[in-house]
Formats: C-alpha cells, structure tokens, sequence
C-alpha cells in the first residue's frame, strides 16, 4: 500500500500491545522495558509513552507538588480567625506546578482535542463547520461579553438590539412570524417547541385526549425523548426502502389523539422530506401540529423556507448552521421559531422594541404560555457569533454556503460510489451523504473498524451507526468549509481503505488506530462509569519495589 507521498506503508498490528480498554482513558499505556526493537514500524512503544510530539499528559494531581507554585504571594498580614473553629486543619495539598509546566500541562491538554480547526471533521448530523474568527472577535467585545443579564435595561441597549437583530434574520431567513431565543441547544429547543405545542393543546382543552406524537424511524433520538419527556406516547412512523417519510404511512396514523408529528427536514438520511407540505396538510387537517427538527437547517438557508412548508416550532441549531463552535469547543444554542398558530405560547422574556429603545418583555400576557424555561436570555455569546456569521456573509453568502455544503457532500458521494454503498441508490443528497455497511459484507471489517482506521490516517471519523434505519451507517458531511483539495486528499484517503477492506487487509483496521496515543477505549464503560475522582495510587509493597 502506498502513502501520499507514494511510500510505501506498513502498519502490522503489534501482538504484545494489547488494545487499552479504560473507563475515562485514564490507563496509559505502559513504557516498553523491552525496548521498542522488535516492534513493527508505527505500532512499538516508546520508553516515555509519547508518540512522536503527540506527548503524553498526566493529570495535574499526578505531576504537582504540594510544595511548589508558579506565583509568588506574600504572606497575609496578621488577622483575626473568623470562621469559629471551623478553619482547616492541614495543608489544602492542591498539587502546584512551575509556570512552564503550568503551560504546558494546558497547552498539551489542549492539543489533545481534535476540532475544525485542527482538520476536516465529517461528523454526520452534527454540521462541524468553521468558525471564523471574525466571530470571536465580535463576542469578546466588552459590551457583549463583560454585561450581566440583571443590568438595567437601559445599560445593554446594543445587546438587547443584536437580540432583536438576530430574531429579525431567523425569522426571515425561516419565514416564519416568531422566535424563541432562550433554549440552550437543539434538544432544549424541542423541548420547549413540543411545550409550545402541548400548552396549545391543553388551551384548546385537547389536553386530555392528543397524547401521541408521531415520530419516523430514522430520527435523532432527541425527538422521541423529548415527546417521552412532556408525557406524549411515542408512535412510530415506520422507515421506506427510499429513506423518506410517505403521506400513505402518516395518514393511518392519525386521529384526534395526535398531538404532533416531529420531521426532521433535511432528514437524517440525508434526504430533503418532498412530502413536508402534505405532511403539514394532513396532520393539520387532523387537528395537531407539525413540529419541525431542523437541525440540518444549513442545507437549506436562503434555499426553503420552513414557514413555507405548513412547521409549526422548529429549532435551529446556531452553533450548526450559524457558525459558532460546539462540541468540545462551546456551548450550543437552539432557539425556536414558530408559527402565528405557536407564537402565543413563546416562552418570556423576549426583546421587543418601543420608540427609540429595546424593552425586556416579562410577562407574556397569556396564562397559557410556557413561562420561564431559562434563567436569562440565552446563549449571548452565541448570539453575537451566529449574527457576525449571518452579517459577514450577507442573503448570497448563507445561500452560497448551503449550496457549497451540498455540493460537498454530493462530490464525496459521487467520488466514493463505486466503492462504498449508498443505501438510498443513486439520488442526489443534501448536506450529508449516508453509506450503509454492505459493501463490506464479508471483508471482516465492521463500520466501527473501518472509522477506527480513519483516525490513524488523520481524519476524525464520521458518524457511525446513525441513523438506525439503516445498517451498520456511515453519515458523511463535509460542510462548505472544505476546499476541494481537502475534499480531495479525503476522497482518496478513505478510497485507500476502502480497497484495503476489499483486498481482504482486514488487520488494517480490526486493531485500529494503531497510530494514536489511545487504542481502542471501552467507551460504552467510559461513559456508563466514567471515573470522575483522582485518587493517589496505592504504595508499591516494599518487595516488589525492589
Ligand atoms: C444535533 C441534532 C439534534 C440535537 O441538537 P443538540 O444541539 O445537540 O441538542 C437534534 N436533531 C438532529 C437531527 C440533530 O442533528
């Protein structure tokens, strides 16, 4: 097999290095007493544990010492004790470190994440996009980010107008008459939307009797959770061969127990919904109400309007469509938008302006309505970023991006057809391309290996094993972010595996990554029983110190 710069590669899995299997991935893997010698090339161990310049980081209780500190403070000046007996007794033993390790402890902790801007990041439904910096610079400005939410309201004049701004885009953008700024991600955002939708209901006095939302097979699972959440009996509409939701499956579900439908639209195969308006048509004509989850809203900006296509409440996701960092990097926000039908039931306080100035509205003048579902206002920091995002680029610019993120993932798609299998046939995809594992039927190789080998080229993997509908999925979404030389070496890159896999080098990816500081991690453990508590390792016994 042949690298990219045409070398020929060798990656043979090490027989005495066991895969680590940690909870928390706090297990290092042991320096080698043996000598790295007889290992094979990239799989040895090396005496300090690091990987080249990938180095190792212990915890800071591991490498600190009580005694040492970066910073100098002066004794304090003689005081009287307060605290009634209360006070310590023994030394605090935080563990101190000089100012360079303090750096690089942090700066070592912090290379250790794989992010957008470290490369490309083909996370499926998750839309891994970059953040310009532009957008930093705006939310670090100080009468964004040094204001207190209990300010008076005559002090955060400009803040609460970005928030009026940042409404007037949504709104437009989704053509739809309302907003709801507050919620804190896309989940929180479903959930106040299907409250919404519930407190509709329960004014309608229906309250009692629509207790079932719809929900298809092939959705995030927040959907269903969040209907299970508020009391809603979950029914399911079953997954077609095309990956889409057909009028012919929702209409026998419906009746005056209905209380919603939740669609996702872009679905989560990857497929526009064509089906949306009539959905919206037939369930309204039924009495309930058309919950859109639309968190691949960046397919679509400047393309579709959801107002346009019978939604009711659809959440967006600011910190997918908009920009704005996530993941590792920075909360998300999901504010929601809604229909005239909804937006009685917004949830307070929101921005409305009067004369000259911007008032905080506290009271939605309607018992019916949600209330509170926040402390404050929301993600402010968010919010400048996604409006500096939605400002830089302008109505052609978010248009042009969410062609550019379709064409991206269409251009993967026609680049790895021949090779890797489109569950959906041959139709063209919106913003994320999805494959299912029967072209590696018989290979040995699972889609879990086949991702594990993507890390030791460099990529993050996609996103595996989702949507359910479909088996053993790969849910591949590139974002407009990408230049086609990067879309290029990453075409390449996963056709080498993907002949690999057909060539029958199952060992290429059955023990991969081998080229990562950690193996493979158990990481249903990690996160069932993640060790959250440093505690000092026992004293070694005195003979087998020796
Ligand atoms: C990301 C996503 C969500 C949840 O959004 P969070 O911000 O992670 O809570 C819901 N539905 C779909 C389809 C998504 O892709």
């Amino acid at each position: 097999m042949l690298n990219r710069q045409g070398r020929p590669t060798s990656i043979t899995p090490l027989a005495d290095e066991p895969a680590v299997a940690g909870a928390a991935g706090s297990e290092r893997p042991p320096a080698s007493a043996a000598g790295p010698a007889a290992a094979a090339p990239g799989t040895r161990r090396t005496f300090t544990g690091n990987r080249a310049l990938a180095q190792e980081e212990p915890l800071l209780f591991e490498i600190g010492r009580p005694e040492v500190t970066g910073v100098d403070i002066e004794e304090p000046e003689p005081f009287e004790l307060r605290l009634g007996g209360l006070e310590r007794k023994a030394p605090i033993g935080l563990p101190g470190l000089s100012e360079p390790e303090t750096m690089r402890h942090f700066v070592r902790l912090s290379q250790a994440n794989y992010g957008i801007d470290t490369g490309l990041f083909p996370l499926g439904s998750c839309t891994m996009k970059h953040n310009a910096r532009l957008n930093e610079r705006m939310a670090r400005l100080p009468g964004f980010a040094d204001i207190h939410p209990l300010q008076p309201v005559s002090t955060v004049q400009g803040a609460l107008e970005l928030m009026s701004e940042l409404a007037r885009y949504l709104t437009t953008l989704t053509g739809m008459p309302a907003v709801a700024l507050q919620p804190k991600a896309g989940a929180h955002g479903e959930l106040l939307g299907m409250m919404a939708i519930k407190a509709a209901i329960a004014a309608r006095g229906e309250g009692e009797t629509r207790t079932t939302v719809l929900v298809p097979d092939s959705a995030h699972g927040t959907n269903p959770a969040t209907a299970a959440l508020l009391g809603f009996k979950v029914k399911p509409v079953p997954a077609r061969e095309d990956g889409w939701v057909h009028l012919a499956d929702v209409k026998p579900l419906l009746g005056p127990d209905v209380a919603a439908i939740m669609l996702t639209n872009p679905n989560t195969c990857g497929l526009f919904e064509p089906r949306a308006a009539e959905i919206a048509e037939v369930i309204h004509a039924a009495g309930g109400y058309f919950y859109c989850d639309g968190a691949n809203f960046n397919a679509i900006v400047g393309k579709a309007r959801p107002g346009d296509l019978g939604v009711d409440a659809m959440h967006i996701n600011l910190h997918k469509t908009f920009s704005t960092p996530h993941g590792g990097g920075g909360p998300g926000a999901g504010p929601v938008v809604l229909s005239e039908r909804l937006a009685a039931f917004a949830p307070v306080p929101f921005v409305r302006r009067e004369g000259d100035g911007f008032r905080l509205v506290e009271d939605a003048g309607s018992p019916d309505a949600v209330g509170r579902i926040t402390a404050f206002h929301g993600q402010m920091g968010m919010f400048v970023r996604a409006l500096a995002y939605m400002l830089s680029h302008g109505s052609d610019g978010m248009r042009q991006a969410s062609e550019d993120a379709v064409l991206n993932a269409n251009y993967v798609r026609a680049c790895l057809s021949d090779l890797m299998s489109l569950p959906f046939g041959d139709k063209p995809c919106m913003h994320e391309v999805l494959f299912d594992d029967s072209w590696l039927k018989e290979t040995g190789v699972t889609t879990l290996d086949f991702a594990k080998a993507m890390i030791d080229e460099g990529y993050h993997p996609m996103t595996m094993y989702f949507p359910l509908v479909v088996h053993g999925a790969m849910l591949v979404e590139p974002t407009e972010s990408e230049s086609k030389a990067s879309l290029d070496l990453f075409v390449a890159t996963l056709r080498d595996l993907a002949m690999a896999a057909r060539r029958g080098e199952a060992e290429r990816f059955t023990g991969a990554p081998y080229l990562a500081p950690r193996r493979r991690l158990d990481e249903t453990r990690a996160a069932r029983q993640p060790v959250l508590r440093w505690t000092p390792p026992a004293p070694i016994p005195a003979q087998q110190a020796e």
